[in-house]
């Protein structure tokens, strides 16, 4: 049987829906909006793409969006400044520095300064001990899309076997953290794992977060396994130009899945949707107001 397609795109819009009205009723009860600050060193272009989308996603859930755009000799000091502003700035709920950082800056550095209330991503070492220990905290935005999809899907992960191919900070543990969260066994596979094609054949989930074009091949899933693709990786078209792959071979993955996202239109969308419930989220917590339910791990 053919596996469900997980249309990220249309979960997307219902995350930003719910944002919208909780963000409408903020300021209806309370007067107050949501604001999240990105800040931008350099001139990066898909940096540039990610963080314009970031802002008319913010303002078109009713947000307010506050951009920083630095130039890329930016020096430290002033960066560190700068977040010390927003920190302390009571109309900003969210800061987000968009990475990759130009490398006379120490990304670690900069990332801890934030205030972890406010960290939006879920990158500062306050929020990963936090998600580490099973605490409440700021969530990383691709592996909470990630998590909101399968629970969607699966309805309780509990005692699943989960797979999650990489081991970067950004995605792959705080993914297994919150699968381990969400009682599955879970098995983090990477570049150095023996007879990779094994343990994903074993796996009832398979989160695929590498960066290598179409490397996991339909063969490696076992019959009836959830797919989660959160590669993105623009390959040559033999006719010519380029399109969007996963990580995984999707035709062939597709053909043995029980369900699969698609790349483009999967885990992709998820990532700012998710951005944005985390800044609505944070300026509930700023408050003590009741949190939106759904919209955290
Ligand atoms: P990364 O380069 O930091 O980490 C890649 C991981 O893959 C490493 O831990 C490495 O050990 C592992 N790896 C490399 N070769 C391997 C192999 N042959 N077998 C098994 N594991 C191997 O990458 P990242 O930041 O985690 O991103 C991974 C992918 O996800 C990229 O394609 C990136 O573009 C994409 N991504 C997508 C989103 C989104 O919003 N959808 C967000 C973040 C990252």
């Amino acid at each position: 049987m053919a596996a469900t397609v997980i249309d990220g795109k249309a979960f997307a819009a219902r995350v930003r829906g719910q944002v919208a009205e909780h963000v409408a009723r903020l300021k209806e009860e309370s007067g107050i909006i949501p604001g999240l600050a990105v800040v931008l060193v350099g001139e990066d272009p898909a940096s540039q793409v990610y963080v314009r989308s970031k802002g008319k996603q913010t303002v078109e859930v009713g947000m307010n969006s506050y951009e920083h755009k630095l130039d890329v000799d930016t020096s430290e000091a002033d960066l560190l400044a700068l977040i010390d502003r927003l920190n302390k700035d009571a109309d900003v709920h969210g800061i987000l520095v968009q990475l990759p950082l130009p490398s006379h800056l120490n990304e670690d550095m900069v990332i801890n300064s934030i205030d972890p209330a406010k960290d939006v991503d879920g990158f500062h070492i306050s929020n990963v001990g936090l998600l580490g220990t099973g605490q409440k905290s700021m969530v990383p935005c691709t592996p909470l899309g990630c998590l909101m999809m399968l629970r969607d899907h699966h309805g309780s992960l509990s005692g699943l076997n989960a797979v999650v191919i990489g081991r970067s900070n950004i995605v792959g543990k705080p993914m297994a953290q919150l699968l381990l969260n969400d009682s599955c066994t879970v098995t983090i596979a990477h570049s150095r794992t023996k007879d990779l094609a094994e343990v994903v054949g074993r796996a009832d989930i398979v989160i695929a977060a590498v960066g290598r074009p179409e490397m996991v091949p339909g063969d490696w899933i076992k019959p009836g396994a959830t797919v989660i693709d959160v590669g993105i990786n623009r390959i040559d078209k033999p006719e010519g130009g380029t399109r969007l792959v996963g990580d995984c071979d999707y035709a062939s993955c597709a053909a043995v899945a029980g369900a699969i996202t698609p790349v483009p239109g999967g885990v992709g969308p998820m990532t700012i949707a998710c951005l944005l419930a985390n800044t609505v989220t944070a300026c509930c917590r700023a408050h003590g107001l009741i949190e939106p339910q759904g919209l955290t791990a």
